[in-house]
């Protein structure tokens, strides 16, 4: 049976329209619970013992409840913002308030950002450099392990669904309705930028076995964990993270771009190079496309762009999924590896279509990734206040 928002219910009647809501929601408890019921299962099983498992279903079903919404109104846009920015925000409440003692010196943290300019130290050293004991969850299976299966399952999703930071200048690029300064072209045209500033952080990082991102461009760390100098490179170093946060902040704000994640998170010229390991991409049909420009201008990441009459999506795509919204004449989708898959739209058949697929090992990942914080945050919270 077709979903209602196909041409053919209209003819079948008011009962094949009802039937068909019927499938839809059912289908839609059905892809909410196919999220919520692994992502528990892995989420009790990092967290056992930290906090009290309530929390952690709390979370979870946070999770789940956006899943149901994403399937019940077919649109990933929203819930994934709403998901992805209380991650990051649950994220700075637990790491800012309560975990930063746990990084006392210049040690590299558990962080994918970090991981990346320090790929060379990891090569050189043969192991990633994280002597910090909070990952002991993870026992011996490192963050570039970690890594790895994140981005084989959801590849450049990462820095719009599971990333800790980048819910922080997604959110404040969505916040206002409309953007003060237009700098499309800007954004398109220098977005290569950030793939020299991760070889350059590399190069830096490896000349002094130290993490260089964490120790002069991170606007989020701890206190002053990272900060070892004294007078005027001091100085120097918190002028930079305080631009940093501007980038993060102030200017998504005004221009409804992810300035911070585009320009100076190296992780995420990282990731649009190994994200092509991961068959998901988002796809423009140039024979629908009209060039309207619309995509370009809500991607927030500089990703789409109008290249020889139609619109093109490069490797910088984090797959938030706001231009297939957006889109006018309905020409992007969700492919593998750039090719289209026919599916069926019945309500049940889809949740096995590319997308949905996509969105299930994203919403999961994102889950079990954030119960490391989410659900301490939560609780955190409970307990300052009650
Ligand atoms: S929004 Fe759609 S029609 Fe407009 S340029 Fe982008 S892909 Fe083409
Ligand atoms: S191209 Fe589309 S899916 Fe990719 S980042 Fe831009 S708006 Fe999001």
């Amino acid at each position: 049976m077709k979903i209602s928002r196909s041409a053919d219910s209209k003819k079948t009647g008011i009962h094949t329209w009802l039937m068909a809501g019927n499938d839809n929601i059912l289908s839609s408890v059905v892809f909410a619970a196919a999220v919520f019921i692994p992502a528990l299962l892995f989420s009790m099983k990092s967290n056992s013992g930290t906090v009290p498992a309530a929390y952690t279903v709390l979370w979870c079903l946070f999770a789940g409840i956006l899943s149901f919404f994403m399937a019940l109104r077919d649109r990933v846009s929203m819930p994934r913002l709403v998901f992805f920015a209380v991650s990051a925000a649950a994220f700075l409440l637990h790491f800012k308030f309560y975990a930063a003692h746990t990084f006392p010196g210049p040690d590299t943290p558990p962080c994918h950002i970090a991981m990346s300019g320090s790929f060379l130290n990891y090569i050189y050293q043969l192991y990633l450099s994280f002597k910090s004991p909070v990952p002991s969850v993870w026992g011996k299976l490192s963050m570039g392990f970690l890594w790895l299966f994140c981005t084989l399952a959801a590849g450049r999703a990462w820095c719009s669904w599971i990333c800790f930071y980048g819910g922080i200048d997604d959110f404040f690029s969505s916040a206002v309705p409309r953007r003060i300064l237009n700098i499309d072209r800007f954004v398109t045209k220098f977005r290569p930028l950030s793939a020299a500033l991760l070889f350059g952080i590399m190069l830096f990082s490896f000349a002094y076995m130290l993490p260089q991102y964490c120790i002069w461009i991170c606007p989020f760390k701890a206190g002053e964990s990272f900060y070892s100098a004294v007078g005027l490179e001091k100085i120097l170093q918190y002028a930079i993270a305080a631009v940093a946060l501007v980038c993060a902040t102030i200017l998504p704000l005004l221009t409804k771009k992810r300035i911070f994640c585009s320009f100076l998170c190296p992780f995420g010229a990282w990731q649009a190079f190994w994200g092509h390991i991961n068959p998901f991409r988002l796809s423009v049909d140039r024979g629908r496309c009209v060039s309207c420009g619309k995509c370009m201008s809500v991607c927030p990441s500089g990703a789409a762009c109008l290249k020889n009459g139609s619109a093109h999506i490069s490797a910088w795509c984090v797959m938030c999924g706001r231009c297939a919204e957006a889109c006018p004449a309905c020409a992007i989708s969700y492919t593998v590896f750039g090719m289209t898959v026919r599916e069926n739209i019945t309500a049940f058949a889809r949740l096995v279509s590319v997308k949905y697929v996509f969105i299930f090992c994203s919403m999961l990942l994102g889950t079990v990734f954030s119960s490391l914080w989410g659900p301490a945050a939560i609780y955190e919270l409970f307990s300052a206040v009650f």
